[in-house]
């Protein structure tokens, strides 16, 4: 049985929810599933009610809703939102003409079934019941027989469009629409009984990547991977059920392509939220295997609880939504609840988004470049090329701080086309001036790897600016060759064909596998600096630093320290046999002008 609410489903915006308890899977035994329907059951004759329901329970129904008292049948069934409706037509006050007409006309109970119970044989009657929305006859005096057959083919069907309805065809899980209700219903009950609840928005990240490479089958059974995994952890709390009339339960929702929602419609303390949003992150840690593929994927939680952060959906919706993007800033995997200081936050980082999106017209954007350092020479072998904002009003913006909002608002294969381009243009001009060429390298995020929108950047770049390829390297993170090896080594390839140089930066951080490793076309490794800082107070990062370096050597790859700042660290790494570095010591990244006067010293000593 449904719980009291105390409101009516005409005050209610959304459309209905599904009434079947759990909706059955193929596997189910259905016949079982539909015994649980509610059997609504209106005639002004007790009598026949009482038939009515003895025959039913013979077969298993167990819930019904009666009532004698015509007058009283929208009200019950507003109330009780039955999955069939039995109807008797004459009646005295309200017809039963009048009551189908009504349910027809009410938003939420239009699709409610509706099985009329007439003893006459006349063809009007009949036919002007139908034209008023009844789904199905059965004669008076009752056949115990047809009335069980009616009502299961009439409860089937009515299985049958929930589904389509209420359901995510991919993931089985209740959809945005049942979401939707469901948070209308526990915000009304929360307010009229003074509870607490939550709303959870999960978040797959970097699910655009699988589709956009793997393709969208992949996708596809990616999420009903995760959706499984969601289930399950959120069915081992004790608190929570598995929704289906119970709205007072948790329920688990697919609300978009790769969003996922979890309903709290009660809670005792916010704090019983955070070992559940642990678990969920938890069930997804381990590896997916779409198709043979072996993915990492990770999810990001965005909390928003109820009426503390808003007592509307919207405003619910809006708020998980920014902690949503906090999560995100915050590296993914992890999850945020919603706060003033968060939404603030967002706000910043919303202007400075749309700002970042003219930087480039503005010609706001510029490459510092960084030395690279021969160690035993001091001599500058090549450059990193890194990226600075000048913000009108911040000043010098660190790409710290707006990639990540680059890569969010999707404008960060942009920057990289721009920061290729203008390193190509760059080693021209220096060339035209007069200094010997060296290599410099470009960073590469994985957003435009990935889609393999690099190649043609490279491609165009090399093109446009008629640069030797052999002068321009792109550097390219562990997690981003890693993350799908296989299907990378192909791009590696296409992108090493163009004759340009390859290395793995912030080598270390991922969990790199030899054996790919050995298969990647790559021509440099940088150890990330996160080594070099510990490598003297840390005996392990030693012993790592230097495991890095004979790794590198044995698989003829030329290896680099990056983030050497001190003397000390420098002896470090020559005695590990690592002949070049890039850090503080040598030089921090310096404007071009700055960059092209350090050679011009060097070449004219
Ligand atoms: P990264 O590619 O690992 O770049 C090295 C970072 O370490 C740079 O920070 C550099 O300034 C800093 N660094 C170099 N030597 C030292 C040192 O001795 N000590 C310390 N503490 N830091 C040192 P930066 O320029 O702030 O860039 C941060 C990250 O932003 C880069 O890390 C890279 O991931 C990204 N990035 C920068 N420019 C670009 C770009 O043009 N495109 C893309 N996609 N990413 C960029
Ligand atoms: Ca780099
Ligand atoms: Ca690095």
């Amino acid at each position: 049985m449904m719980p009291k609410t105390g409101f009516s489903s005409s005050d209610c915006e959304q459309d209905s929810i599904p009434i079947q308890h759990d909706i059955p899977d193929e596997s189910e035994n259905q016949f079982e599933a539909l015994t649980n329907a509610t059997i609504m059951m209106v005639d002004d004759e007790p009598i026949n009610i009482d038939m009515v329901k003895m025959f039913l329970e013979e077969e298993g129904y167990k819930h019904f809703i009666t009532t004698h008292d015509s007058t009283q049948a929208l009200d019950l069934i507003a109330n009780n939102q039955p999955d069939v409706v039995l109807l008797d037509l004459m009646m005295p006050d309200v017809n039963g003409f009048e009551i189908l007409q009504s349910i027809r006309a009410d938003k939420q109970l239009k699709r409610t079934p509706v099985i009329i119970l007439t003893s006459s044989t006349d063809a009007d009657t009949k036919l002007k019941a139908l034209r008023l929305g009844a789904n199905d006859f059965l004669g008076k005096p009752v056949d115990p027989s047809e009335l069980v057959l009616r009502i299961r083919n009439t409860l089937a069907a009515k299985v049958y469009q929930d589904r389509l309805a209420y359901f995510d065809a991919l993931t089985n899980l209740p959809n945005r629409k049942t979401f939707m209700s469901h948070l209308d219903w526990s915000l009304r009950r929360a307010k009229l009984d003074n509870l607490s609840g939550a709303v959870l928005k999960l978040d797959l990240d970097r699910f655009k990547d699988v589709n956009d490479t793997l393709g969208s089958d992949v996708g596809d059974m990616l999420l009903k991977e995760i959706s499984q995994r969601l289930k399950e952890s959120i069915r081992c709390s004790d608190t929570v059920g598995w929704f289906g009339k119970d709205k007072s339960k948790t329920s688990l929702c697919r609300i978009g392509g790769n969003e996922f929602s979890v309903l709290f419609p009660e809670i005792k303390h916010i704090e019983d939220i955070e070992p559940i949003a642990q678990r969920i992150l938890q069930a997804i840690e381990p590896p997916c295997h779409p198709r043979q593929h072996e993915l990492y994927i990770t999810i990001s939680i965005g909390i928003s609880v109820f009426p503390q952060d808003g007592s509307d959906i919207n405003t619910l919706i809006k708020h998980a939504d920014i902690a949503i993007s906090h999560a995100k800033q915050q590296g993914g995997n992890n999850f945020q609840f919603y706060s003033d200081e968060i939404n603030n936050q967002s706000v910043e980082q919303l202007k400075l988004t749309n700002q970042l999106r003219k930087a480039s017209d503005r010609k706001e954007l510029e490459l510092f470049y960084q030395p690279k350092v021969d160690a035993n020479t001091g001599k500058i072998t090549g450059a990193e090329a890194l990226m600075r904002w000048n913000h009108p009003k911040l000043g010098l913006v660190s790409p710290g701080i707006f990639i990540p909002l680059a890569e969010k608002s999707g404008l960060l294969p942009d920057l990289d086309d721009w920061a290729f381009h203008t390193t190509c243009q760059q080693l021209i001009d220096w060339q035209t001036s007069g200094l010997s060429p060296i290599p410099v390298s470009v960073n590469v995020t994985s957003q435009s790897f990935r889609n393999g929108r690099v190649v043609k950047t490279v491609r165009e770049a090399l093109k446009i600016t008629g640069l030797d390829p052999k002068y321009i390297k792109l550097e390219l993170t562990e997690s981003t060759i890693m993350d799908n090896a296989e299907e990378n080594i192909k791009l590696l390839y296409r992108l090493k064909d163009l004759g340009i140089k390859l290395s793995i930066d912030d080598f270390g951080t991922g969990y790199s596998s030899l054996s790919y490793l050995n298969r990647f076309p790559l021509d440099e490794l940088k150890i990330d600096q996160s080594f070099i800082s510990g490598i003297l107070t840390e005996s392990s990062n030693l012993v790592i630093v230097k495991a890095i370096i004979a790794m590198a050597h044995s698989l003829g790859l030329h290896v680099i320290a990056e983030g050497v700042e001190t003397n000390e660290q420098l002896t470090t790494i020559q005695d590990l046999n690592c002949t070049e570095y890039q850090g503080y010591l040598f030089s921090k990244p310096i404007p071009s002008k700055d960059f092209q006067k350090l050679r011009n010293i060097e070449e004219s000593e």
